[in-house]
């Protein structure tokens, strides 16, 4: 058995207790993880504060924070092989998928460097004659990070690469399910030069998150999981009135119309839904299908989600591994039956793979005749299609928007005018047209309603780290007039 070690002030420390981590793909305990402590969590946040006020990295120039991250970029991709390996070993996803999405996490990390040194303040043409005034852009302080087991480097990269440009200390909490790829990363970060404390990583599970969030020390807590648990972080932001970022779950749209390229259309839904094993915050989970070529798609969509290749996830032509945990599985379950029971047709997988490993096919439900099956509105982690027809592009709109969650959409469709029309009426932080699932470290991700605020990538993310101070400066020799008077 492997054993894991937190990352504190720059060094790698023991914990008192551990817990076991699971290798999704055959059920069995392969690492010894290290439960962080409520004192474990103070050390960290401790340590973050101290590298916060250090002269070492308060005092260092933005250009010289950016040089630093460029190095942390070519630290990941000389390394990138063995955190994607870690990655697949400790959370099921495929040796594919972690192999490329690492390789691009250091992109991430390179365009946060390049911005470190580009984030400015403003001078403002102030309505009195004898003042300068101006804004800083200052760092916001000790940031909490708190990240879910799908993707964890990714999203710990979107947070911690903006951060640091800004200027900020980072306490992340990796996720107990599968936190070995952020534990090794917290290593090669240690390679990287930045002062002790700028970045810290412990894990352990809720009540770990909890103490973590709610500290008096933490200025903003950047947050992604689930809705229920972002209920939390909001609750725990009441005891240090920490700033929020809240990367939540998505129900989101994919919609296809009569006049669109149908391979690609398939195409872009099997990545949408069956990547990642469908535990994907953009997974495109409710297809929405125009009416007159519903049964045509669903053919050949099936015969896609028939073809997927499922096996151990680190094997380069596996395309589908297992869920990351059992409870995930049992969840898949138990949404299908639900879902059934309300009058969904199967169209194809819904029942657990048996053998070892948390496995569950490629499944799609056929909501046309069942508007109440709980597929159509839970979130669900996991490679479970349902779906919906529509004839009207009036239609396809309201069911599109009939969401409480607002993170991604897709739209496919030839018909230029109606592509823009599209674009405006749907409510998603993302507009994905003729495509899917297509990310950058240019571009914001982000959502509104359950799928929370704040944006990640992009310049505005690394705004989000700061905040502003307005600085005044009197630039008349003559004495200050009349104290009681208003300036
Ligand atoms: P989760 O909300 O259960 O857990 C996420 C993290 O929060 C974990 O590290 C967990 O330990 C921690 N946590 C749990 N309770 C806490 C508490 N009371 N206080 C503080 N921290 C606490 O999410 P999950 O089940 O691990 O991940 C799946 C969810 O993540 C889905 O809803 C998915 O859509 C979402 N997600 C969103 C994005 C995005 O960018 N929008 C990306 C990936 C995943």
């Amino acid at each position: 058995m492997r054993v894991f070690q937190h990352y504190i002030g720059g060094a790698l420390v023991d914990a008192a207790t551990h817990f076991e981590s699971v290798d999704p793909a055959n059920g069995a305990a392969w690492a010894h993880m290290p439960n962080a402590s409520v004192d474990d969590v103070n050390a960290a946040v401790d340590a973050a504060e101290i590298g916060f006020f250090s002269p070492t990295w308060a005092d260092m120039t933005a250009t010289a924070r950016g040089k630093l991250l460029f190095t942390l970029a070519d630290l990941i991709a000389d390394n990138a092989p063995k955190l994607a390996e870690l990655e697949t070993r400790d959370t099921g996803k495929i040796i594919r998928e972690t192999s490329a999405q690492i390789a691009y996490v250091a992109e991430y990390f390179r365009y946060y460097a390049g911005l470190a040194d580009k984030i400015e303040g403003a001078h403002l043409p102030i309505d009195k004659p004898d003042m300068e005034v101006w804004l800083r852009r200052e760092p916001v302080g000790v940031v909490a990070a708190v990240v879910p087991w799908n993707s964890q480097l990714f999203l710990s990269a979107v947070k911690i690469g903006p951060a640091l440009a800004a200027g900020c200390t980072v306490v992340l909490k990796a996720s107990e399910d599968g936190p070995a790829p952020m534990l090794e990363f917290a290593r090669i970060f240690d390679q990287a030069g930045f002062p002790p404390g700028v970045l810290n990583v412990i894990t352990g599970g809720p009540e770990v998150g909890a103490a973590l969030t709610s500290h008096p020390k933490v200025a903003h807590v950047a947050f992604t999981g689930g809705p229920e648990t972002a209920r939390h972080i909001v609750r725990n932001s009441a005891e240090n009135l920490a700033s929020t970022s809240l990367e939540l779950g998505g129900k989101s749209p994919f919609i296809v119309f009569d006049d669109a390229d149908l391979d690609s259309a398939v195409n872009a839904q099997v990545s949408g839904i069956f990547a990642a094993t469908g535990q994907s915050c953009v997974a495109g989970s409710r297809l929405v299908v125009q009416a007159g070529i519903k049964d045509a798609f669903l053919t050949m969509l099936k015969a896609k989600a028939e073809a997927v290749v499922i096996g151990a996830p680190d094997q380069m032509d596996t395309e589908m591994g297992p869920l990351c945990t059992e409870a995930q599985r049992q969840r898949a379950v138990d949404l299908v039956d639900r879902s059934v029971v309300k009058g969904a047709r199967l169209v194809t997988g819904g029942a657990a793979i048996t053998g070892d490993g948390y496995y569950f096919p490629p499944t799609i439900l056929d909501c046309s005749d069942a508007p109440d099956a709980p597929c159509l509105t839970n979130e669900f982690f996991g490679p479970v299609l349902s779906v919906v027809s529509f004839e009207t592009e009036d239609e396809a709109i309201t069911i599109a928007n009939d969401t409480a969650f607002g993170l991604a959409s897709g739209v496919f469709t030839q018909n230029l005018t109606r592509a823009h029309r599209m674009i405006r009426a749907i409510r998603a932080g993302i507009v994905w047209v003729n495509t899917y699932r297509a990310v950058s470290p240019i571009a914001p991700f982000g959502g509104h309603g359950l799928s929370g605020h704040g944006r990640e990538g992009g310049i505005q993310a690394a705004l989000d780290y700061t905040k502003v101070k307005a600085v005044w400066l009197r630039t008349s020799d003559d004495p200050i007039p009349d104290p009681f008077v208003m300036r």
